[in-house]
């Protein structure tokens, strides 16, 4: 199976590299186009979603992430990567890739609580896991064909949609690696 390819234009990309190669995959930095060959999965992950969405377009990687993600390669988003993925931002309207059928809000948990972590139920796994919010943003609104996996303090902070998964908060900045391994198992359903 071909390398998980980690959207690194800004964010905290090495830091999902990491956690990628400590379960055991290789990864690949994409950058242009042509990184996205033969990749089995793709990360994109948390930063400053205007910056990704303005780098993005820049390098002409809007279309081939689309069709990327389009045709099937399985995603993952991580805060500003659930941002990127979005079909619209509340009040706001970046570079966005627009393949998940979710509305979201930007620093959604205020000022106050601008980093805070806190134990997070996902669907499948058997106990929480430590969600880092930094900054984090919130799913206002879901499509039909998008599951909720998790919430926090009534807020929608993960979501699947077919081969997309998405969550506000930051699983490459803790050592549980579970998240990822949710990523990994659905090339196999590819
Ligand atoms: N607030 C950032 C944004 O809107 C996301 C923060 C993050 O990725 N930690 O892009």
């Amino acid at each position: 199976m071909g390398p998980v390819g980690v959207l690194a234009l800004q964010g905290d990309f090495r830091e999902h590299q990491q956690s990628l190669e400590r379960s055991g995959v290789e990864t690949r930095q994409i950058r242009k186009p042509a990184d996205l060959t033969a990749v089995s999965a793709l990360v994109i992950p948390g930063g400053e979603s205007t910056t990704i969405g303005r780098l993005a377009t820049l390098y002409g990687m809007i279309e081939p992430l689309r069709e990327a993600i389009i045709s099937g390669l399985p995603t993952l988003g991580t805060c500003a990567g659930l941002i990127f993925l979005a079909a619209q931002v509340v009040r706001d309207s970046p570079p966005l890739l627009e393949v998940l059928d979710v509305v979201v809000e930007r620093n959604a948990f205020g000022r106050q609580n601008d980093s805070f972590e806190n134990p997070v139920y996902v669907e499948g796994l058997d106990s929480p896991i430590i969600g880092v919010f930094i900054r984090a943003p919130r799913v206002v609104r879901v499509g039909p064909d998008v599951r909720v996996l998790a919430t926090y303090d009534e807020q929608i902070v993960m979501v699947r949609q077919g081969n997309i998964l998405a969550c506000a908060f930051h699983p490459e900045l803790t050592d549980d690696l579970r998240i990822h391994e949710m990523l990994l198992k659905m090339r196999e359903e590819n």
